[in-house]
């Protein structure tokens, strides 16, 4: 199908958006093709894409790239996508629940080459959706996501701010993560209450060269385990050694013992890693 009007189509196959599922969907083809834009995509690119929704993204990444694998949980969506998405040879829609897959189920679909990520994400499922990707084997090159705004601010946060988190911490290890672009919840249909950012996330595989991402998940994961205390309390009940013993690897690795955890940089964590 070329052009359509997405509130024709949802009212013709008689469907009802599902806030439940985080259905807000983008019609507007300056944006779709803008994220499309953020996201590098390229002729030769094989993409994933995390809720196909209507179709409307999937189609412009269609465009772009060589093939496209689309998660989509809701069955109901496929009167929309047999009209939306007709005539598109590239594209594979999958309706399952993303979240559910073992990794294993998900490779046997989009096979054994590279990838680029991309979805206008349901905000219930961003973190472990995203800490899924990042934390897998997967041959992701690049993950692009439209999340809510406050989220996106968490993702490429600075130590010391309000929204530095662990989070934080799992995509800066994994690679450089840019907001792209702000969206206005006025561009969704329906409305959600909330501003949105698209976030792109180039993996970068020096960022931990040298060291055991799970071991430093570990150490930051403890760090930031309760906000309110020091670090030195908190490794203390993360590794289960006495507050004395904390305060001497603390030092040793070169901070005050006063210190919290969203003071340290990805860099510093690195350096404590040295004591743990
Ligand atoms: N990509 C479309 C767009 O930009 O208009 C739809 C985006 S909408 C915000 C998110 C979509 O993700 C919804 O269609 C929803 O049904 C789907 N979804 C929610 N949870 C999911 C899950 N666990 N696995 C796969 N898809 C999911």
């Amino acid at each position: 199908m070329d052009k359509f009007n997405l509130s024709d189509v949802l009212h013709q196959t008689s469907f009802y958006t599902n806030k439940a599922l985080g259905q807000n969907f983008i019609s507007d083809t300056n944006l779709l093709n803008a994220i499309v834009s953020d996201a590098g995509i390229e002729k030769e690119d094989t993409v994933v894409e995390i809720g196909t929704g209507a179709g409307t993204l999937t189609r412009i990444i269609a465009d772009n790239a060589k093939k496209v694998y689309s998660f989509e949980v809701d069955r109901n969506l496929e009167k929309v996508l047999n009209i939306t998405l007709s005539g598109y040879e590239n594209i594979e829609v999958i309706f399952k629940d993303v979240l559910r897959m073992k990794d294993d189920a998900l490779l046997e679909i989009i096979g054994d080459s590279n990838f680029k990520m991309l979805g206008n994400l349901p905000y219930y499922i961003t973190t472990p959706l995203l800490l899924r990707f990042i934390e897998s084997d997967f041959k992701v090159d690049s993950i692009t996501i439209m999340v809510q705004e406050e989220v996106a601010r968490r993702l490429i946060a600075k130590e010391g701010t309000e929204d530095y988190s662990s989070i934080t911490l799992a995509v800066a290890m994994w690679g450089d993560a840019t907001i792209t672009r702000k969206v206005s919840r006025n561009m969704f249909f329906p409305a959600p209450n909330v501003d949105s950012a698209v976030v792109t996330i180039k993996r970068n595989d020096s960022k931990i060269e040298g060291y055991d991402r799970k071991k430093i998940n570990k150490l930051v994961r403890s760090a930031f385990a309760m906000r309110r205390k020091t670090l030195a309390n908190n490794l203390q009940s993360g590794y289960q050694i006495t507050k004395e013993e904390a305060i001497a690897r603390i030092e040793r690795a070169g901070f005050d013992k006063n210190i919290r955890g969203e003071k340290l940089s990805l860099k510093d964590f690195l350096m404590l890693s040295e004591e743990f």
